[in-house]
């Protein structure tokens, strides 16, 4: 779309927001930033934006902006509101971020796209170290940490031959119309957003999208153990490859464990060899749930071109990102865990299954409107207690009742009070995991604040992490 002298209305002001604006901007486009906060809560955008040529209308929305705007574009997170309803009815396209981004994308460039519940941040930025190593440009980022997809389109890494991977949510997906990446992973699809999208259908539909106007041999990565991906999967008429670790799994396209499982192993995968074996100890990342990830990972890389050695040095480079499982500090011997992006049931569950230690978990926060029985049933056997906090504390409690749970399920009225308890309950050799199963804004700005006011916490009771 060619954007001069074009009205767009940019939805949202956080940062892909601002990277929007500038964006439009550049391009010569009339530009109105939006967001229903009013000025005073907008400084940081207001602060980015300086200098650059763009009408605010804020603490709500202009319907006829809207209705008389070439283009509406919105940054992830924004909901559907009824200016933007009005806007689709009078004709006006009503984009996600990403969609207008992939117009601007080289077409010989490779996009891989990642979305699923759980594991598209861990995906995405093992796929990107993958495709680093391959020396040839890349870009990775999307929903990914501060990186929108739209800063890709003026990237050294959109040009033919580049490689841009990127993580996308499915609120993004659902305002798409001709995204259409050249390798599409769903991770998964459980329990989460419930409180937005209604019903695991729609929510799982929606996350399909990834793979909607994919076509010919573009390639959809699908996850073989996951029902609501099968699902999905069943639409799929272009390439298609399957991921599945459960033991003994050997789907006919595309990645499975060794029998003992020391290797991942990709089978007749478009692009790759017949069989290609990879080392599970090239990875410092542990769990099915990571090898998941990396299956994921390895057949998008392979699929784009990067070569079987660049896949290894960059698995071998890989570092995990903050947040996931970080192990953050230790005092006579009980070890402090920050899994504050554990965010909904199925996260925790994933990483406290098989904890190789006892452990008191720290959960509660903003409840995702699903049931509480899968983290219970992970943590059956290697939990100690449960300290809670936030609004879904007494939803927790009463499911954990309900599960039949005979340890202790104690309230905490903030962070530094919840780590003291759990740490009380503690014996050397124990645990002390924050992985909450909620949202944080109840008590925190986002995930990453809560990981750090746990951090906080952690060195509050003499907890340090002696490598740092
Ligand atoms: P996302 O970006 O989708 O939130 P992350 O890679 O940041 O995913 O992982 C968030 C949390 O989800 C991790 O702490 C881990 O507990 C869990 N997790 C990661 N990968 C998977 C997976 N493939 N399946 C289930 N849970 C996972």
């Amino acid at each position: 779309m060619e954007l001069r002298g074009k009205q767009v209305v940019v939805v949202g002001m956080a940062q892909t927001g601002v990277a929007l604006a500038k964006f439009c901007a550049r391009r010569g486009a009339r530009v109105i930033v939006t967001d229903a906060k009013p000025m005073e809560k907008l400084g940081e955008a207001a602060a980015a934006l300086a200098g650059v040529d763009v009408t605010w209308e804020v603490g709500g929305h202009e319907m006829m902006s809207f209705t008389g705007a070439d283009l509406v574009v919105m940054s992830p997170g924004v909901p559907d509101l009824v200016e933007m309803k009005a806007a689709r009815a009078a004709g006006v396209p009503v984009w996600a971020e990403i969609e207008l981004a992939f117009r601007y994308l080289h077409p010989e460039a490779s996009l891989l796209a990642i979305t699923g519940t759980n594991g598209k941040s861990t995906t995405t930025a093992l796929t990107g170290a993958l495709c680093e190593a391959s020396g040839r440009p890349s870009f990775c980022g999307g929903n990914l940490g501060n990186m929108p997809l739209i800063d890709a389109v003026d990237h050294p890494a959109n040009v033919a031959g580049g490689l841009i991977v990127a993580e996308v949510a499915a609120f993004m997906l659902e305002h798409c119309t001709s995204f259409r990446p050249r390798v599409g992973i769903l991770t998964n699809v459980t329990e989460d957003h419930l409180d937005r999208f209604v019903t695991m259908e729609n929510y799982a539909h929606m996350k399909g999208r990834i793979w909607d106007w994919q076509e010919g041999d573009d390639l959809a990565i699908a996850n073989a153990a996951d029902p609501w991906v099968v699902r999905e999967a069943a639409d799929v008429r272009h390439a298609l490859a399957w991921f599945d670790s459960r033991p003994g799994a050997r789907p006919e396209r595309g990645a499975a464990m060794s029998d003992d499982r020391r290797e991942i192993v990709l089978r007749h995968v478009p692009g790759c060899a017949d069989e290609e074996r990879y080392p599970v100890d090239d990875l410092v990342i542990v769990g099915n749930h990571n090898m998941e990830n990396a299956m994921g990972a390895y057949m998008a890389a392979r699929r784009a071109g990067v070569s079987i050695e660049a896949v290894r040095a960059g698995a071998r480079g890989y570092r995990p990102l903050p947040h996931r499982m970080e192990w953050v500090g230790d005092k006579g011997n009980i070890y402090f865990y920050d899994d504050s992006k554990g965010t909904n049931v199925a996260s925790v569950a994933a990483s406290v299954r098989g904890f190789p230690r006892p452990l008191v978990l720290i959960a509660g926060g903003v409840d995702k409107g699903g049931s509480y029985a899968p983290m219970l049933e992970a943590l059956d056997g290697v939990c100690k207690g449960i300290v809670l906090i936030g609004k879904a504390a007494p939803l927790i409690k009463e499911a954990a009742i309900a599960h039949g749970v005979r340890y202790p399920l104690i309230d905490a009225t903030d962070m530094h009070e919840a780590v003291a308890q759990a740490t009380a309950l503690c014996v050397p050799g124990d645990a002390v995991v924050l992985s909450p199963a909620c949202a944080s804004y109840d008590m925190f700005q986002n995930f990453g604040h809560r990981g750090r006011v746990f951090r906080d916490a952690v060195s509050a009771v003499g907890a340090i992490r002696k490598d740092v």
